[in-house]
């Protein structure tokens, strides 16, 4: 049995990927809504002030390190989580085992017409994926019951939501009962990544492995958020010091 460890109050479970995708399949055989988290250290610094996310943590049913930021904090809180799993990697194994098991998967979120690119990319890549439907994340509050309608006749087994972090973790856990869909996920920007929308780095950049440097030069509003990383690392340092957990089991 995998154990949820505590990291800054937040549950996580140490698992890999692979363990990771094995969850989801019990999900997806159990029937029941289940929400998947992946939780990066800016949602965690976040739900250490807002209640209502880290709320949306606890309920979660499976909650991923994502981020070797979420990995180094456990390791020095003493608490051991054997990997990262990150929305994109994880989002792609569970499309691969959904091709095998014929599961549907519906995709919602980011610029109209991403979706049916990055769905249009999974199905090339793993056959026998089945696209339940795909939507924008654009919609009005107003639009919102017709498309949870949408999403309900479609049944898929698997949603990927991409709104990006926190508005998709809230957007799921506000509708996740009415939807009945067993594994809902947020993904991010994953679906801009798939459909090839978003920039690499050039080639100079990325022999260098200084990818996540052109990130920054691409989009400067990640710039805000790699800030919170060095307040991330010292309230990890500071609860160690507290607790005298350092590297204690
Ligand atoms: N997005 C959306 N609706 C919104 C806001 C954002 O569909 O109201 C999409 C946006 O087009 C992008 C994704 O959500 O595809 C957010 O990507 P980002 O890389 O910012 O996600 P993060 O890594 O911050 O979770």
């Amino acid at each position: 049995m995998m154990q949820k460890v505590a990291i800054l109050g937040a549950p996580v479970d140490g698992v890999t990927l692979e363990e990771a995708v094995e969850r989801a399949a019990a999900f997806v055989r159990d029937g029941g809504p289940h929400q998947v988290l992946t939780l990066n250290p800016e949602y965690l610094y976040r739900a250490l002030r807002e209640p209502h996310l880290m709320e949306i943590v606890r309920r979660a049913s499976l909650v991923t390190a994502d981020g070797v930021g979420i990995v180094w904090a456990a390791r020095v809180l003493g608490r051991h989580v054997p990997e990262r799993v990150t929305g994109i990697d994880l989002m792609t194994a569970l499309a691969a085992r959904a091709a095998r098991e014929r599961w549907r998967v519906f995709l919602l979120g980011a610029s109209p017409g991403v979706a049916d690119a990055a769905a249009a990319k999974l199905a090339a890549r793993f056959p026998g994926f089945r696209v339940a439907g795909t939507h924008h994340g654009y919609f009005a509050p107003e639009d919102e019951p017709e498309l949870l309608q949408k999403i309900k006749a479609a049944r898929p087994d698997i949603l990927f939501v991409a709104l990006g972090a926190p508005k998709q973790e809230v957007w799921i856990a506000q509708n996740l009962d009415a939807l009945r869909v067993p594994v809902v996920m947020g993904v991010g920007g994953s679906f801009d990544v798939l459909a090839g929308r978003v920039r690499r780095a050039p080639a100079v950049l990325r022999r260098l492995h200084l990818e996540w440097l052109g990130r920054l030069l691409y989009e400067p509003r990640r710039w805000r958020r790699m800030l919170v990383l060095p307040k991330f690392v010292w309230i990890v340092l500071v609860a160690c010091l507290r607790g005298f957990l350092c590297r204690r089991k």
